[in-house]
């Protein structure tokens, strides 16, 4: 790497001070909701209705964080969330799953496909929140927008 750098190159790809989450989800209810909360709290957001690509957003963006459903019309977020951790641009980003399966076993599920936590629809705001503060902290670094 170092032996091949060039002046003429950009240290590293751009990155806003600004937190970045990428918000996988299909319903367009659900996702206008999880935009509207994160960008309150001063998050910048990419979104997509499509597990494969959200995997390619991921790569190409990098976002401090993943929200992932579960049920969208392509691949699973199971089957998303196993790609995204198999592959080493993506496999250090936490990924949270969002789901309306609210059967026993489906948290178990999410885990083991890679996901670093679960949260069950209906969504409560604050918990909500809390789950995105906890994995990567306040927007821009100071007090949530809301509070
Ligand atoms: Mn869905």
């Amino acid at each position: 790497m170092r032996e091949n750098f060039q002046l003429t190159q950009p240290l590293a790809a751009p990155r806003s001070a600004t937190k970045r989450i990428l918000i996988v989800e299909d319903n367009a209810l659900n996702m206008k909701l999880l935009r509207d909360v994160l960008e309150a709290y001063g998050y910048e957001t990419i979104t997509t209705g499509e597990g494969m690509e959200g995997v390619i957003l991921a790569c190409e963006h990098q976002p401090d964080l993943i929200l992932m459903d579960i049920q969208l019309p392509d691949i699973s977020g199971y089957d998303a969330v196993r790609q995204l951790k198999g592959h080493p641009p993506t496999r250090t980003i936490p990924v949270v799953a969002v789901t309306a399966f609210a059967m026993s076993g489906d948290e178990r599920k999410a885990l083991m496909s890679g996901c670093d936590a679960y949260l069950p629809k209906p969504i409560s705001l604050r918990d909500f929140i809390g789950v995105v503060e906890r994995f990567i902290g306040a927007a821009g670094g100071a007090a949530g927008g809301l509070r």
